[in-house]
């Protein structure tokens, strides 16, 4: 069988053509060698060791000065824990004795001994003993990449055109690399709607998901070619293949945003005359910003965490002013909806002290994370109350699953404007707070989030994964992860309609705000503003144009009676058929 020209087809996650040389990277997994070490070189083995848990201890304690300054002492003490563990002497003498007596190499023997200390706990009775298997892993991950010298942070650079190939990649990794010959990403993880697909789209990095069996198939060092458009992988390319790839992604390199960069207007308004705001969402200021504010377009969603994976570390107040202003002033009077950081889940944060949790999505994530890190939070909105005389500002609270947690979100913030006013800082008094509707408990209360919010924006994103209990960034179960669900829709349908009986606004922030399919579902619903990737503006734009709010109106209400997934699937692409010969009237009558 010809080794050449092998293609794999997987999940577009990020559309473009990439071309490079695979570079596999394998999360917490060592591959440990036993070598024989001569009996001069066993003090050496030692000092090895002694010199990599000593690394660790330094790392640790500086990660923990970091999480003090951004939490405060109690978040830091999962550091504190750790580096009790790596500097536990009697670990340290059992692994020093291994390689004396066994005459074996560092990481041998330490993994040897690590196993045996895992193997034991894990079997352990008592439940503080079986929490620290966690901290265990996450020390010995640190000591193993120091003796094996394949530290993540390592990889500064690759000197050619470099396609990642992994598990997943955190949107931290993928900035860092982005800047590094990083051509492309072919993962077995994280769909369309993850952290990891947002990221790679804004930076346009081609990146494709799927069963690669990463570890057989795709060996470090493969020519690779991988289109983003339909989601495959061609491993060893002939040069035939190869050179008619090149022309193609000359042709393709620029078209993602050149509808936007030549639109000369951009006109969101039914045949009836009925106008939809249209929004942005931004995760990095970028060269299409210029662009944005010609069309009129403001932000609607300003992903914030984002400014701390460009740095893996939190901007302090200052910075964060610098940061918040720039924008505002940028797009004034256009809106700027700053969400706070919306950290945890995929989007995990060292400084947090975070452990890797079991289930992230269901765990400590978004103003979960704010409420109990307050210096943070703190900081934050400091940073964005100081900015909001710049610009038209809005304040977007991530993961809200309860009324309380606006409240007390808005506690701090009315504490924050009373230090302001005495210190003489200027602020807009009026800075809207909305919420993120995106969990069920939200959308069912919304009613009550309602009273306490000046706006909603509704996160489709996570809006899916936790009402159909599919996580967003899993390929097993991405026929699961579906917004045509009827409860899906229904969740989306009483957010609308709590915000309008409280006279505020909603917004639809999630990925599916740019799908043409949901277009007339969504505007007919209600809904007034629909927030996207800047490149899906023009499309939804002329989309918008195309069908009469009447029409899309009674079109909702009819998809609201459908009973399930499939008959919804057809309805929307029936009505999407229709909309797209732009003949009008008569399409709701078909989409049954
Ligand atoms: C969402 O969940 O739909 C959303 C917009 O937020 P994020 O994708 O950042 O979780
Ligand atoms: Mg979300």
């Amino acid at each position: 069988m010809s080794t050449e020209n092998i293609i794999i087809k997987g999940v577009p996650v990020s559309p473009g053509v990439a071309m490079g040389e695979a570079q596999v990277l394998r999360d917490r997994m060592f591959c440990v060698v036993r070598r024989h070490v001569p009996a001069s070189l066993v003090k050496n083995e030692i000092n090895r060791l002694k010199s990599a848990s000593q690394k660790v201890i330094e790392e640790l304690k500086t990660s923990k000065e970091g999480a003090v300054r951004a939490i405060g002492e109690p978040g830091a003490n999962v550091f504190e824990a750790q580096v009790m563990i790596a500097s536990d002497r009697q670990f340290f003498d059992s692994v020093a004795a291994r390689i004396a007596r066994d005459r074996v190499n560092a990481e041998f023997a330490y993994q040897e001994a690590l196993a045996e200390t895992l193997n034991r706990l894990e079997k352990s009775e008592d439940t503080y003993l079986r929490q620290m298997v966690h901290d265990i892993r996450s020390v010995s991950e640190r000591v193993l990449s120091f003796l094996l010298g394949v530290r993540d942070g390592s990889i500064n650079g690759f000197d050619h055109p470099t396609i990642l190939v992994g598990r997943i990649f955190s949107p931290g990794r993928i900035m860092t690399y982005s800047q590094k010959n990083l051509a492309g990403l072919v993962t077995e993880e994280g769909g369309p709607t993850s952290h990891m697909g947002l990221i790679a789209r804004s930076l346009g990095i081609p990146t494709v998901m799927g069963d690669f069996n990463t570890a057989g198939a795709l060996t470090s060092g493969t020519q690779l070619i991988i289109d983003g458009n339909n989601g495959e992988v061609i491993i060893n390319p002939d040069a035939a293949t190869w050179r008619n790839y090149r022309r193609i992604r000359l042709r393709k390199r620029s078209q993602p945003f050149a509808v936007l960069v030549k639109s000369r207007s951009i006109e969101p308004v039914c045949l009836d005359g009925k106008r939809v705001t249209l929004a942005a969402n931004l995760e990095i200021p970028g060269p299409l910003d210029e662009h944005l504010v010609r069309l009129g377009i403001g932000v609607g969603l300003y992903r914030t965490e984002f400014l701390y994976f460009k740095n893996q570390a939190f901007p302090d107040e200052d910075q964060q002013f610098e940061i918040y202003s720039r924008i505002a002033r940028r797009f004034h009077p256009l809106p700027v909806t700053l969400r706070t950081f919306d950290l945890g889940g995929d989007k995990y944060a060292e400084e947090l002290g975070a452990i890797r949790e079991d289930n992230p999505a269901l765990g400590w994530r978004g103003i979960r994370v704010s409420l109990d890190a307050a210096r943070l939070f703190r900081i934050q909105l400091r940073a964005i109350l100081r900015a909001s005389v710049m610009g038209n500002i809005r304040i977007l609270l991530p993961m809200v699953s309860d009324a309380r947690e606006i409240g007390e979100a808005r506690d701090i913030i009315g504490r924050i404007k009373r230090e302001l006013r005495r210190s003489r800082v200027p602020f807009d008094k009026d800075v809207r707070v909305g919420a993120m509707i995106e969990i069920p408990s939200a959308a069912m209360a919304a009613d009550f989030l309602a009273e306490k919010s000046d706006f909603f924006s509704i996160g489709t994103n996570d809006l899916i994964q936790y009402t159909m209990a599919a996580d967003r960034g899993n390929h097993r179960v991405a026929r699961y992860y579906t917004g045509h669900h009827p409860a899906v829709l229904k969740l989306i349908q009483m957010t609308i309609q709590a915000a309008h009986n409280n006279g505020i606004p909603v917004s639809v922030c999630g990925e599916m705000a740019g799908f043409r399919t949901m277009t007339p579902f969504l505007v007919g619903l209600g809904v007034d503003e629909l927030s996207m990737t800047p490149t899906q503006l023009p499309i939804i734009a002329d989309w918008i144009s195309r069908f009469s709010y009447y029409d899309a109106k009674r079109f909702s209400s009819r998809v609201m009676r459908l009973h399930s997934t499939e008959k919804v699937s057809r309805a929307l692409s029936e009505a999407y058929d229709y909309v797209k010969k732009q003949k009008k009237g008569g399409w709701l009558e078909q989409a049954r």
